[in-house]
């Protein structure tokens, strides 16, 4: 049987390309994202078998419907992907409790959330998890504190889930890219001008001299959602051009 995958964040960057990666390798998608009319519009281009469901991650009920419709249409589930996420800075001094609570309740509770529901299901097919961290959950960056820390705690939550869940044959990962290049920086905040800036600069902070396009990311999950990957669970991954090897200097 086809693959049968549920991806959170579809409408965009790395859940899009992920989305599409697993559509042409023939499995069944699940597209979850909040602007439901682009889930739409995706779905009808990548054609049969994919099924967009409008869902706010952070809402409870609306997980628990993603997860319910996902399993209904899918006929189970097989990978759950975590690929939604936010990205606000903010030091210790200028992050507010508000934006604190939403880059935790974006990034991680709501991963948590939908790790738990899914794991019945996961249980049965004897499926696995990736979810998208980043090189900020394995190292520390100055201006980004709530978001440093929730992806810590995603690559934590991935550790302990993935013991817990290896008695029943569920792998649980994550991947850990540097910069890519998505809408996450202009989403939250960060100016055209600014943007480019930052790409310009991220060449020198990444050793192989280049930022991450989406399709690196989608590959490396498709590989830990296969069973290719049968022996990985536990695992956070970087896949960021070098960029957790340095140091200041
Ligand atoms: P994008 O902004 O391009 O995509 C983010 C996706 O998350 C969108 O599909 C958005 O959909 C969805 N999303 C955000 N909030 C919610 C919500 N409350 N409920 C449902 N969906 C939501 O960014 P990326 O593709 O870059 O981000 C994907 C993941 O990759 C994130 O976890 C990010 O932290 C991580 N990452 C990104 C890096 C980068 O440099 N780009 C580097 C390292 C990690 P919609 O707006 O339709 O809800």
């Amino acid at each position: 049987m086809a693959q049968r995958i549920l991806v959170t964040g579809a409408s965009s960057g790395i859940g899009r390309a992920t989305a599409e990666c697993f559509a042409r390798a023939g499995a069944q998608v699940a597209l979850v994202a909040r602007r439901g009319a682009a889930l739409v519009e995706f779905a009808a281009a990548l054609g049969a078998g994919i099924f967009p469901i409008a869902a706010d991650v952070t809402r409870e009920a609306d997980a628990e419907r993603a997860i319910n419709q996902a399993t209904e249409r899918l006929g189970g589930l097989d990978v759950l992907v975590n690929a939604a996420g936010i990205l606000k800075g903010g030091d210790i001094t200028r992050t507010s409790l508000a934006l604190w609570d939403e880059m935790l309740n974006v990034n991680l509770r709501a991963v948590f959330h939908l790790m738990q529901l899914a794991v019945p299901h996961l249980k049965a097919s004897r499926g696995n998890i990736v979810n998208v961290s980043s090189v900020t959950g394995l190292r520390s960056f100055p201006g980004v504190l709530a978001y440093c820390v929730s992806k810590a705690g995603v690559d934590q939550l991935t550790r302990c889930a993935a013991l817990e869940l290896a008695p029943f044959g569920v792998r649980v990962n994550a991947v850990n890219p540097g910069v890519v290049v998505t809408s996450l920086h202009s989403s939250g905040g960060m100016g055209a001008e600014a943007y480019q800036a930052f790409l310009e600069h991220s060449k020198s902070t990444h050793p192989l001299g280049r930022v991450g396009q989406p399709q690196e990311i989608a590959e490396l999950i498709e590989f830990l959602a296969s069973d290719r990957a049968s022996w990985i669970t536990g695992a956070t991954i970087s896949i960021d051009g070098g960029r957790a090897l340095t140091c200041a200097r």
